[in-house]
């Protein structure tokens, strides 16, 4: 979760800007002893998340991730800025659907393999 090296030091928590994109974000203390930058000003409902990305505030201030599941129903949560930094490219959210899609794409290779008789496009 300490993914960004190149983020800002010794700042402390609070307010930061992305590495990246240059945005503002918020840089918070988890309970792992590490920092992760949360994106600002919004809390949307924990179950349109993806289940390891449910970020929770603790009592100190610190946070963690919500591991209830399924997520209460209006349990809300953060997230990390770097699922919605444009400059960053988008982890991988949902495996189960990495999977199908790779799975997916062999599929395909198959099917052209066994389909000689189309016309070549080219
Ligand atoms: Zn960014």
């Amino acid at each position: 979760m300490g993914d960004f090296h190149e983020g800002p030091r010794r700042l402390g928590g609070g307010r930061a800007c992305c590495a990246y994109c240059g945005l503002p974000v918020d840089r918070v203390a988890t309970l792992e002893h590490d920092w992760v930058l949360l994106e600002p000003d919004m809390e949307p409902l924990a179950h349109i998340v993806p289940a390891e990305h449910r970020w929770i505030e603790v009592s100190d201030g610190r946070v963690t991730v919500y591991g209830v599941c399924p997520p209460v129903q209006d349990q809300r949560c953060r997230i990390e800025h770097r699922l919605a930094c444009s400059a960053q490219p988008l982890p991988d959210l949902w495996p189960w659907l990495t999977i199908l899609r790779t799975e997916n794409g062999r599929r395909v290779e198959r099917r052209a393999d066994s389909a000689q008789e189309w016309p070549d496009a080219g």
